[in-house]
């Protein structure tokens, strides 16, 4: 972008129009405001700015009728009160609407954030773009839409003045154009300088920002007073500092020098020459008249800041632009995983066959998973199980579409899952992560994942934590399933110990009526008498369905009607327990080790689940 410092002009106000396409789709009325209230603006500034001392001026020296005069300048300043009153209403009609078109941009950020497949977050380049595009562009709205103010009162105010001093004596107006000519010739480079200094700048204000974070937030709060880690956020902080210095430094100077040149071109070259010249032909050639004269010593700073202005508002379209190119880049980011409407909706499942599949992270050498062959019919409760690192957690995300196979297919009753539509296919799924969050909303909320609740969602909530076993402590809250999770907007919020949270979390499978279940180690966090209690209800309310679970307790696995042991990506064993076991090969290994770290009641308890 702007590497041959090269402004592509086309592109630019294809940026700029862009966005203020999307404003007028978030409001026309702010655009329409914004064009009416410029072009009214600039006429009411020409006429008692400039063409009412003219006028006035010129009419007594060259002795017109006082009334007529007096009449003349009456209509000018009723049109300024006019003006005046509809600014009123304007400025009003502004601070109700705006927030709209922020609302409406991040509205279609986060639509698209949340459409991108997961893939895209873990490249660097689309997640830079992404965070530029989220953290200008409701703001760059309203540059833009600044700068198309700018643009219409400028376009006015020009034509009319400079047909004024033209009117007067044209070489003013070459004199008024100085300025320009230097802000054009410098344009390039200013606008290159501010935009690197601001990417340079975020860039090494990220590191702060993440110091700053990790003092309020809570998730870091105990490390930071049990040990000096602080102070190795501190000295991060002191780097990012630094380096901010260092930029204001390099970038400082240069852009200090730009404004005061210009200001000692428009202050003193234009304005002293201009009063020079206009003084000299009335003074000594007797060729201007006073009204004229006092136009041109009045009008001359206000002209060049116009005509100069004009140059500004060129270059803050390509300013702009620049910014704006990322949020195109990214709300024209093509999805690959995308929700097709015309698709057909994904049937009731039968049976889910991986086939040869495949699948590579990107820029990562090692496949996560190799050649992996299965098939899991309806009903039957699958452990996947195998070492940290072996692709448990990726075959899940494999079958939620979360990314697709780089080789090989998943067929939903034989047929391939890209054909159904995304989200009526992932809709089969009721999933627990082991990395699952709660939301700052109400616990009820929280398990049903959607909002507002019907009376009988509320019933389902309570069966949910009944069976996730948390009911009893949710009663506690004086507020019951309506108790707001954490205290972040409300002091009375519940604050759940890890294993709390997970019941919570798995609250959400009992709740939802999905055939297909996948619990991702959604356990990790309960001992395992906790666990098998888990499980216990997890299988009886999963009666008749689908459920996919990995556990890295083996204890848990043994109730299921397969089990896959990964190993490196690939399937290494298949089985039931008991089948697994009398092969003697690395489950068998896995299951004495961890029956070891197991006491004899916990043993006895897994074999009974
Ligand atoms: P498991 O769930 O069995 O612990 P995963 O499926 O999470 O294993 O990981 C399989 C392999 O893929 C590991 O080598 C892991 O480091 C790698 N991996 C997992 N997620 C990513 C990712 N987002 N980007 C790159 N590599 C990843």
């Amino acid at each position: 972008m702007g590497k041959d410092n090269k402004i592509d002009w086309h592109r630019t106000w294809q940026n700029n129009k862009y966005m203020l396409r999307l404003i007028y789709r978030a409001c026309p009325g702010i655009l329409i405001m914004t064009l009416f209230s410029n072009v009214l603006g600039a006429i009411n500034s020409f006429l008692i700015g400039n063409y009412l001392y003219k006028y006035a001026l010129n009419a007594l020296q060259e002795g017109q009728e006082l009334q007529r005069i007096l009449l003349n300048v009456g209509l000018m300043f009723g049109f300024s009160v006019l003006y005046m009153i509809f600014c009123a209403f304007r400025n009003r009609y502004m601070e109700l609407h705006r927030p709209l078109v922020s609302a409406y941009i991040q509205k279609l950020l986060q639509k698209k954030a949340a459409e991108v497949e997961l893939a895209c977050f873990e490249r660097p380049d689309f997640y830079d773009t992404y965070v530029k595009a989220v953290g200008e562009t409701a703001d760059r709205a309203f540059t833009v839409l600044s700068n198309f103010s700018n643009m219409v009162y400028l376009v006015v105010e020009n034509v009319a003045l400079g047909a004024l001093i033209v009117s007067i004596h044209p070489s003013f107006l070459f004199l008024a154009a100085l300025p320009l000519v230097y802000t054009l010739l410098i344009a390039k480079r200013k606008n290159r300088l501010g935009y690197e200094y601001r990417t340079r700048n975020r860039a090494a204000g990220r590191k702060k920002d993440y110091v700053r974070r990790i003092f309020y937030l809570k998730d870091y709060s105990k490390e930071m007073r049990l040990t000096d880690l602080w102070r190795v956020m501190f000295r991060q902080m002191h780097e990012s500092i630094v380096d901010l210095k260092a930029l204001v430094k390099k970038y400082g100077f240069t852009m200090m020098w730009f404004a005061y040149f210009l200001d000692v071109l428009s202050e003193i070259v234009v304005y002293i020459g201009a009063i020079l010249l206009a003084a000299f032909k009335t003074l000594v050639q007797k060729s201007m008249l006073l009204g004229d004269c006092f136009v041109i010593i009045n009008s001359i700073s206000t002209i060049s800041r116009c005509i100069n202005q004009s140059g500004t508002v060129f270059m803050h379209l390509d300013a702009n632009s620049l910014y704006i190119e990322n949020l195109r880049t990214f709300l024209d980011y093509e999805v690959q995983i995308a929700e097709d409407e015309t698709a057909p909706a994904a049937p009731k499942m039968q049976t889910l066959q991986l086939r040869n599949v495949s699948f590579s992270y990107e820029g990562q050498q090692t496949a996560a998973l190799q050649d992996v062959n299965l098939t899991i019919h309806a009903g039957e409760k699958i452990a996947i199980v195998g070492h940290n690192g072996a692709g448990k957690s990726t075959l899940i995300k494999l079958l939620l579409r979360l990314y697709d196979p780089s080789e090989g297919d998943i067929l939903l009753n034989g047929e391939n899952i890209k054909q159904y539509r995304l989200s009526s296919y992932r809709d089969l799924y009721g999933t627990v992560f082991q990395d699952y969050h709660l939301f700052a909303t109400s616990i009820a909320e929280n398990v049903m994942l959607r909002g507002p609740l019907t009376k009988e969602d509320e019933a389902m909530v309570e069966y949910a934590l009944e069976q996730s076993g948390i009911s009893e402590k949710v009663h506690r809250f004086s507020h019951g399933i309506e108790t707001t999770v954490t205290k972040e907007f409300d002091p009375d919020g519940a604050v759940f110990s890890g294993g709390e949270a997970q019941k919570i979390s798995i609250a959400r499978v009992f709740a939802g009526g999905q055939e297909i279940v996948i619990l991702d180690e959604p356990t990790s966090a309960l001992d395992p008498i906790a666990e098998q209690e888990m499980y216990r209800n997890m299988f009886a309310a999963c009666e008749g369905k689908t459920v996919i679970f990995i556990s890295h307790r083996l204890s848990s696995a043994t109730v299921a009607d397969r089990i896959y042991l990964f190993e490196n990506g690939k399937i290494k064993e298949q089985g039931t327990h008991t089948e697994l076991l009398a092969q003697n090969g690395v489950y068998t290994d896995m299951w004495h080790k961890q029956a070891d770290t197991y006491t004899e009641d916990d043993k006895s308890e897994a074999v009974k689940v």
